[in-house]
């Protein structure tokens, strides 16, 4: 990601946390298992836009087929007709460890003493440094897989270290002894030859969700995934669980007691509205998180627009429990993934419009409520307050449906450092004073929670709270190390 403030609206144009990936994987004799995980993998794409990767086997040998840039940018018949089998897994990635290069992309392949591995990995291991030595220990200098290759990234040392695992007797057996020597969050989806495994961290930070089709099993980040390709959904997979499945269907093990934190920025901001996680919609959670706005922060307005889409279940919410109007004020370009084409001068000024580009008829002479869902850096809601003057908006009053963003997430989510999180070092009227609005106001973190209508006790909430639920050291971070505190 580029450093300069413009330059990031262009290149990376949600300004805002990034999930890391969403993963896929399918168990279906007779099916085209390459397509399925090609349309599974393009519900996910909100998930990671960097590279797309599918591996497939047919009970003998593995095939897989990964580069950089979108789903459909990536996959055509060509690539996926070779690619056969009854087995597969698949990932989309956006880079929150490790560069953003082909050799990072996923699944990873790597040789283990019981077959080939592939595997795809969302989350972030905050222990990956000590796991690197273990791997050394076990494997020498001799690296084999993705470490061998030249990848950095914590998914290449949970392979290398099945990889190394000869100490066991079959891939399940290495999966349980390692899963628990993992800290952090890791949801999991990976194959050998013969059988699927999904698992999920104790905590449970990334969603994953277990479905049936008429022909076999699917595994996917979201459950939108599995509506996409006719798939029923059956249950989560429970934190700490790993998942087996092959002709004798799903098999479920423990590698760990389940500590439910699930990450409340999966329903801000992070899931698709058509998903459910833990049996609560995300839409819904949206709409309730913009009406407890309205209640915490009214303000007199003739309309009330959302920043789309993320912010538009909210606004809706806004708008039904103010008796505000709702109207679309901005236009957003549905087709502006990541792109690698330096912008111009002249696109650089433009700042965000290659995105959002506002209905100056809605917009001139109107008090208006605008509605996002967080503020990260404050960049993007600068350029669109700015934008949104320039429409001849009389006044603007900004509401985000979630708290303030004081500390990074080391579970997986790429915010900025602490150091750029325009909430760490403002308070919300100095906030309010440098995105150039007339007011604005966060949701309390009480109505955030509620909105999701799961317990606070079940959540993840240490990017508003600074209550992490491993311990992690910040000054280690800043020093080059991982975060995990040693026990
Ligand atoms: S720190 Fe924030 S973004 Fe990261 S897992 Fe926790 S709630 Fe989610």
């Amino acid at each position: 990601m580029q450093n300069d403030g413009r330059l990031t609206h262009v290149l990376d144009p949600e300004d805002k946390g990034q999930d890391e990936c969403g993963v896929f994987g399918v168990w279906a004799p007779g099916e085209d298992v390459a397509s399925l995980t090609y349309f599974g993998l393009y519900a996910l794409q909100h998930r990671g836009q960097e590279s797309a990767g599918i591996a497939t086997s047919n009970g003998k040998q593995i095939l897989i087929y990964k580069d950089m840039g979108l789903v459909s940018q990536v996959f055509n018949e060509d690539h996926l007709h070779p690619l056969t089998g009854h087995i597969a897994v698949g990932h989309v990635r956006y880079a929150t460890t490790g560069k953003s290069h082909w050799q990072n992309a996923q699944p990873t392949l790597g040789p283990t003493p019981f077959g080939t591995v592939a595997l795809g990995h969302n989350g972030n291991l905050i222990n990956t440094q000590a796991l690197m030595a273990k791997v050394r220990d076990d494997a020498g200098e001799d690296l084999t897989g993705e470490l061998g290759r030249g990848s950095s990234t914590d998914t290449a040392v949970i392979t290398a270290l099945l990889g190394a695992a000869d100490n066991y007797d079959s891939l399940e057996e290495a999966a349980l002894g390692i899963l628990p020597a993992l800290k952090g969050a890791f949801t999991l989806v990976f194959m050998d030859e013969g059988t699927l495994y999904a698992a999920r961290d104790p905590y449970g930070f990334r969603p994953l969700v277990l479905g049936r089709l008429s022909a076999g099993w699917v595994v996917a980040s979201e459950t939108a995934a599995l509506d996409i390709i006719g798939a029923t959904f059956v249950r989560e997979i429970e934190p700490g669980e790993l998942l087996i499945i092959n002709e004798a269907g799903p098999r479920s093990v423990r590698f760990a007691d389940a500590t439910p934190k699930g990450c409340i920025f999966e329903y801000v901001y992070l899931a698709r509205p058509d998903t459910k996680i833990a049996g609560r919609g995300v839409n819904a959670s949206r709409n309730e998180m913009g009406r407890a706005l309205a209640r915490e922060h009214p303000v007199d307005a003739d309309i009330v627009i959302a920043t789309p889409d993320s912010g538009t279940p909210a606004a809706i919410g806004y708008a039904q429990e103010s008796g505000i109007p709702y109207a679309q004020g901005l236009v957003k370009n549905a087709y502006v993934g990541r792109t690698f084409i330096q912008p111009t001068q002249t696109m650089r000024q433009l700042g965000i419009r290659l995105k959002l580009n506002p209905m100056r008829e809605v917009i001139e002479g109107k008090r208006i409520v605008v509605v996002d869902d967080s503020i990260v850096r404050g960049n993007t809601q600068r350029a669109l307050v700015r934008m949104l003057r320039e429409a001849g908006a009389a006044e603007i009053h900004v509401r985000i449906s979630s708290p303030p963003v004081e500390w990074p997430c080391y579970f997986g989510i790429d915010f900025a450092t602490r150091a750029e999180l325009i909430a760490s070092g403002l308070n919300v009227d100095e906030i309010c004073q440098s995105i150039g609005a007339d007011t604005l106001g966060f949701i309390s973190p009480e109505g955030m929670i509620a909105a999701t209508t799961i317990p606070e006790s079940k959540l993840c909430t240490a990017c508003f709270s600074g209550k992490y639920p491993i311990p992690v050291d910040h000054a280690k971070v800043a020093a080059g190390l991982d975060p995990a505190v040693e026990e």
